[in-house]
């Protein structure tokens, strides 16, 4: 069917259930995920949360039909004060999160109330260029950022729509541990005819519930099993409906840091706040707070 093998990961699977009014996409992670995680030393819970949004913001940026950008924010009281991922229509992804160690909670399953407290949820579509930004806004779900963002689809798109996402560390055969991740969005569109030509019989609405009761009962374990991919587990779910993939679309992870531009912010800083940033080896560090990269500026050269 296509040339990129669906089996492996970090492959975004649109799809759509034949003939009926849902589309969907799915996504599994593996090594970006594990990159974008691991290049700093986060506490699992944020870690994990932090999953979520990569996840969000490439399930919601994946149906972009122009070259773009989508940016997923959100932000809240609690002891994570702030944490984004963006997306571009040609697969890249890179996340950041703010937290205060101090305040993380120490139940072993942290919901997003008392991860990022009370807040708001930020979805922004960039087109690039000179055209407009579109943001829209939700208000944070106590109970996860899966239900935020759904409850953003459903508001913002008008669309009923259902989401699963799960982020688990797996240890490998030589003691490692990887980060994995797997989300799953379908939401109910206009009537469609299937390719037979046929019109459902079926009423749209108990098809949509059909669907989203299936998408409810979807495992954290399934979504990060790495010996289960994306069209199997599709197919687990859908099959009784009869589910068509489309192409599998792949994600990398991408930073936009280069020295040009981390000279230019560093430029912005008063010499004495220059000047106090000047490491023992008489260089200013600057680390970029998405990909941890480090970059060096000799002082004489700013300013
Ligand atoms: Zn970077």
């Amino acid at each position: 069917m296509s040339e990129l093998d669906s089996t492996k990961d970090d492959l975004i699977i649109p799809f759509h259930l034949d003939g009926k009014p849902v589309r969907g996409r799915i996504v599994r992670l593996g090594p970006v995920l594990d990159d974008i995680l691991q290049a700093h030393d986060l506490p699992i819970a944020v870690a994990q949360l932090l999953g979520e949004a990569v996840i969000t913001s490439i399930l919601a940026g994946s149906s972009l039909k122009f070259d773009g950008r989508v940016i997923v924010q959100a932000s809240g009281d609690g002891p994570v004060s702030f944490l984004v991922s963006d997306y571009t229509s040609d697969g890249g992804v890179r996340g950041y999160i703010r937290y205060d160690e101090d305040k993380l909670p120490t139940d072993k399953q942290p919901n997003l109330a008392n991860l990022l407290g009370k807040g708001q949820f930020a979805l922004t579509i960039d087109p690039g260029k000179a055209e407009h930004r579109y943001q829209g806004i939700a208000t944070l779900e106590p109970s996860s950022f899966a239900k935020t963002a759904e409850t953003y689809f459903q508001q913002s798109e008008q669309l009923p729509s259902a989401l699963a996402i799960a982020i688990a560390r797996h240890t490998d055969k030589h003691g490692q541990t990887h980060w994995r991740g797997g989300g799953l969005l379908i939401q109910r569109i206009a009537n469609a005819k299937s390719d037979e030509g046929d019109f459902e019989t079926e009423q749209p609405e108990d098809i949509w519930d059909t669907a989203r009761a299936f998408v409810a009962t979807i495992g954290a374990d399934e979504l990060t099993d790495p010996m289960l991919d994306s069209e199997r587990l599709l197919y687990r779910l859908f099959h009784e409906q009869g589910v068509r993939c489309f192409e599998p679309m792949p994600v990398h992870k991408r930073c936009t840091c280069t020295p040009t531009r981390l000279r230019d912010v560093l430029q912005n800083f008063p010499s004495s706040e220059l000047q106090d940033m000047i490491a023992e080896s008489g260089q200013i560090e600057m680390i970029c707070e998405y990909c941890a990269k480090t970059f060096c500026f000799d002082p004489a050269s700013l300013g």
